[in-house]
């Protein structure tokens, strides 16, 4: 008898919850400047919703679709400078920090939805509209 052969799931899940926030379920805001609102867990960026999603105790999630750009690729530059950089075409983003749309293609692609379907904040139509097409076509309706 190997305790080793418990899923690590299992394991976690067994574990003394050290506040109540991991007792009970998560409601997840992913935003990288609106704060979360209150009895929500907020985190900025996508690497920090994937690892609270995996848990399992994600019950709700509202998502945020602009996440902003890591140092190294704003390059010095500030918000409005990199409008100005870009024809104020886009928002701060790169491929390290990631947008909402990325997260949404990991839940479809993973399975690690929360309970509920998440709901989109962004205020950018277009990737808003992106994030809810992905939701719509594969949140899993049957449980
Ligand atoms: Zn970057």
């Amino acid at each position: 008898m190997r305790c080793a052969s418990l899923p690590s799931a299992a394991i976690r899940r067994g574990l003394p919850a050290t506040d109540n926030l991991q007792r009970h379920a998560v409601y997840l805001w992913l935003d990288d400047c609106r704060p979360a609102p209150d009895g929500w867990v907020g985190v900025t960026t996508v690497v920090d919703a994937k690892l609270s999603l995996e848990t399992g105790r994600v019950d709700r999630a509202s998502l945020d679709h602009d996440l902003g750009a890591c140092e190294t690729c704003m390059d010095g530059m500030d918000v409005n400078q990199w409008l100005e950089a870009h024809n104020f075409r886009t928002m701060p983003h790169c491929k390290h920090v990631g947008t909402g749309y990325d997260l949404c293609v990991w839940m479809a692609d993973t399975g690690h939805w929360p309970t509920e379907m998440p709901t989109v904040h962004s205020a950018n139509r277009v990737g808003r509209k992106r994030m809810k097409a992905i939701i719509a076509k594969y949140f899993p309706r049957q449980r």
